[in-house]
This record gives structure tokens, sequence and C-alpha cells, in this order.
């Protein structure tokens, strides 16, 4: 019976908690189960929390009392501990917040839980979301559910292994150069980085502002669709917020999966992608995904984008300039940790020690680089030059949404590499982004949803389309029709051959 909970999309799961078949404590129960069973494996989770249970006994009693409740109530929900929550720690995955708890819950955490999910505990993530694959968190790095010494992406490797390990349905991401997307892609599942502005940051603690967006990480575009209607639209304290009325993504993806909606599409490919950066199971599966939807009447267009391949230059310009000045508030006095050296301690030698213990190699380095392309000598050369590029490649967008109605990528180059085999390669790591970071810098909305298997390694590829800014529903309108089409061909969902499952139908042991 728990083993089938799990197995459930939260759409479903949702229809069984509405009709009364199951209740949400038993639901919460079999996922918390599962975390038992299986995190110390998987280490999805930096924390559990200890009430999910009455939150859920809440939901059900709420529920026998008959108020009417959102769609997704009674459903539980993962969340990136880069979001902040009043009941259990945020560390954004440093020493330095080891601990912290927020005097306020994060937007998207509040609304969450005004919908009547039941947040099961908090993801594992590479310090302060720098990072491709969660070995940067100062708490241990996550392992693929697919495969145990494997990456699961970052820096929201939790959250995706957490819903990729059926620990749970629905999870919470943030995306700033990838961290959504990319983790969706190396294991199996579906992740989507909203429109600059559609999703509140007010909470999230933040990396690089100009870029950092909260979404939804779950097994199917459905699924995303009905997190992203819990946590989106205008919030007030989050000043980059967009006023928009949005459409239902639940629904968009509804109508996408029955619809018809990939005939006529016009589908942009960017033949200045170069084919040699990228695995060529990674390379095939999307070539396949991209033939399965021309089958279906969609109309593949080659569009030039001559500046997304600087977009990893700019971007690891940009973000350490913004993360160097955001992260300066780990000052020793306002948040977390304070390290006192011995002697006589001065403010600054109070503040250099919490700093020098706190902080990882990453965020070290990148708030020097971050300090460094910013100072007055060398701003025009690195950070305005980086931010020309961003302009350019913001107007290859345009020139390219000027004939096209998606862009589709693979959404990362490479499916889940080992772990460790990176981490010593700053440079490698970054260039894991560079199919993700264009849509940061232009802020666009992107989905990655499972495209196959790669015939070398049978690991998870996973595919991106691009939209206009504003226009998140045509992804989840051309996301659902393209998963419905893959999942008919693989006779069921890409997560039913990962090893993953054929333990969830048995014993609890991932490896
Ligand atoms: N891998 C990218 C980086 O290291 C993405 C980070 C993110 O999206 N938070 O910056």
């Amino acid at each position: 019976m728990s083993t089938e909970l799990i197995r459930l999309s939260a759409a479903d799961l949702a229809a069984k908690l509405a009709s009364g078949e199951v209740s949400s404590v038993e639901a919460t129960q079999a996922h918390l189960d599962r975390i038992a069973a299986v995190d110390a494996d998987i280490h999805a989770f930096l924390h559990v929390s200890d009430h999910a249970l009455q939150v859920a006994a809440d939901v059900d009693r709420r529920r026998a009392d008959g108020e009417a409740l959102g769609p997704v109530a009674g459903v539980p929900l993962a969340i990136k501990d880069v979001l902040v929550t009043t009941d259990m720690p945020s560390t954004s995955g440093s020493r330095i917040l080891e601990g912290y708890l927020s005097p306020f819950d994060a937007t998207v955490v509040a609304r969450s839980r005004a919908a009547g999910l039941v947040p099961l505990g908090k993801t594992n993530m590479d310090e302060f979301a720098m990072g491709s694959s969660t070995e940067h968190s100062a708490y241990g790095p996550t392992h693929n559910p697919w495969d145990l010494d494997r990456i699961p992406g970052g820096s929201g490797g939790g959250s995706a292994a957490a819903v990729a390990a059926f620990e749970a349905p629905l999870a919470l991401g943030s995306d700033t150069g990838g961290s959504i997307r990319q983790p969706a892609h190396v294991t199996g599942t579906v992740g989507l980085k909203p429109t600059y502005g559609g999703v509140s940051r007010y909470g999230a603690i933040a990396l690089a502002s100009s870029l950092d967006q909260v979404g939804p990480v779950t097994r199917t575009v459905l699924d995303a669709g009905l997190l992203h209607d819990v946590i989106g639209g205008h919030d007030p304290h989050d000043s980059t917020s967009l006023t928009d009325r949005w459409p239902s993504f639940a629904d968009a993806a509804r109508e996408g999966a029955r619809g018809d909606v990939l005939r006529g599409l016009r589908v942009g490919v960017i033949s200045e992608l170069p084919d040699s950066g990228f695995q060529p199971g990674v390379s095939k599966s999307f070539r396949a995904a991209l033939a399965a939807m021309e089958a279906q009447g969609a109309e593949l267009v080659e569009i030039s984008a001559p500046h997304f391949e600087y977009g990893v230059a700019a971007y690891y310009l940009i973000l350490p300039a913004e993360a160097s000045s955001n992260l300066a508030k780990f000052d020793s006095v306002r948040f977390g940790l304070r390290v006192t050296p011995s002697g006589t301690p001065t403010v600054e030698s109070v503040m250099a020690a919490t700093r020098e213990a706190g902080f990882g190699d990453e965020v070290k380095r990148r708030i020097i680089l971050g300090t460094y392309a910013l100072s007055a000598g060398y701003y025009d050369a690195y950070y305005g030059s980086a931010q020309k590029v961003r302009t350019l490649i913001q107007r290859d967008f345009d020139s390219a949404f000027a004939q096209v109605d998606v862009i589709a990528t693979p959404s990362a180059p490479t499916t889940a590499f080992r772990l460790g085999e990176k981490i010593d390669d700053p440079m490698q790591m970054y260039l894991n982004d560079v199919t993700t970071i264009p849509a940061n810098l232009a802020g666009v909305p992107g989905i990655s949803i499972p495209s196959g298997l790669a015939e070398e390694d049978g690991l998870p590829v996973g595919i991106q389309f691009l939209a206009p800014a504003r226009q998140d529903a045509q992804l989840y309108r051309v996301g659902a029709a393209l998963e419905a089409l893959l999942v008919d061909s693989w006779g069921g969902p890409l997560l039913d051959r990962a090893p993953v499952l054929r333990q969830a139908q048995g014993a609890g042991e991932v490896a």
C-alpha cells in the first residue's frame, strides 16, 4: 500500500486525497517511511520535519470538516534548503548558517503551506547554490538514485534526487544558472525555471539576484504545473515580482497532454550549438525527441544564437559579482556562525575568522572573483563587458523568438558524471551549464523533461525547451505533449526503469 502511494504522481495522489480513498497522514507516512529506508544512501535531505504528520492530520481534519481545499492539499513536498522556513533550519548548504532558524517563511513556502502541501523536510544543495553536483554542500553530497556513485546534478541535487527516489512527489528548487533543470536532466525528472519575476524570490537566500528564480521539480509536467500554480504570481515583498495575471499552468499541461499542440509548432534548433561538446548519447536522445515532435507536425527551424557560446563566460562574472555582494551579509553579527579568534579580537578579525571557517572553497573562489570583477580598476573590463554580452544574448533570443515558438536544446552536455570527477576542475563544472545559463541571463522560462536514456551509459537525458518571457504556459503545453508521446513510446515513465524503483517495489534499500 505505502509503496503504491509513493509511486503516484502528485496529481493522482491529490485525486485520491480528494475522494477520501487515501488520507494525507497515510500519504505522508508512506513518504517518511521511504525517506527512512533510502535516504541514508541518497542523502537528499538535510533535515526531515518532525511534525509533517501533524500538518497532514490537520489537512485531513479540515477536509473532513468540509472545508474547500486547494487541488494539491495533503500532498507532501520537499523544500530546497535555500528557501527559508520558520519551523526547520535553513542552511543553504553552508556551515555559516548551520542550525539557522528564519523568523519568516519564504513566500513560496508560505503559499505551499496555505495550499495544504505538507513539508517533509529541507533538501541538500551546493553551498549557496554554487555548483552542478551538490558536492559543494558543506554537509556531504547527494547521490543520484540511478547510480549512487554519480552526481544528482546541482545545485538542487537534493530536490531532484528526492523526487526521483520517490521520497517526495513534489519539490521546490531554485535556478540561477540551471540548478532546477540540470538536476532534472541527470535524474530523469521534470524541472522548470519560470520567467524572471514570475515566482517570488522573497525568502530565497540570494545567490545572484538578477538571475535567481524559484520553481518546481517533479516527475511529471502536470505536477510541475500544479506546484507552479501554488507558488507563482505577484508578491509585494519582491520588488522584481511581475504583476501579471498568470494562466493555470496545470491547465496548460493538461491541454498539452490531450491536445494537438505540436502540429505547426515552430521549434528552433540553435545552429551554433556545438554537437562536439555533447556526449553522443545526449545528442542522439535530443535528435530522437525532435524527430518524434516532427512526426507530430512540429516544424524544426534552424536559428542562429551567435552569442550563446559566451554565456558561460558572462555568467561566471555576473554571478560572482552579485554573489560577492549578497554574501557580504554573512558577517558573524547578523546570521549564524561566529568564530572568535584568540588574542584580542576585533570586528574585522572575528568577521574574517567566521568567513574563513564558515564558507567552503567554491564560495570563497566566487567571492574573490566577484570582488575583483567589481573593483574600480577592472569593472569595465570584466563586469561591464559581461553585462554587454548579456544584452547580446537577450537580443539573440529576441530575434530567435521572432521566428519560432520555442527553442529546444539538450538540457546539459553530459549525463550524470561520477562523484569526484569534476570537483577539482571548476572550469569543467562550469561548462556543464552551457545550455541552461542563457535563459537566466535573458530572464526567459525554461523546462527540462526526460527525453530518454543515453545508449552508452543507460543514464537519463533531458530535453530543454525555452520560450519568450511570460510564456511559461507554452512550456507546459509543449512539455506535456512531448512527455505523453515519449512515455507512450517507452511503455511507461522513464523512472520505471531506474534501479531505485525496482527497490521501491520491494525492500527499502537502494544500493
Ligand atoms: N551550476 C550553476 C552555478 O554553479 C548553477 C547554479 C544555480 O542555478 N543555482 O552557478
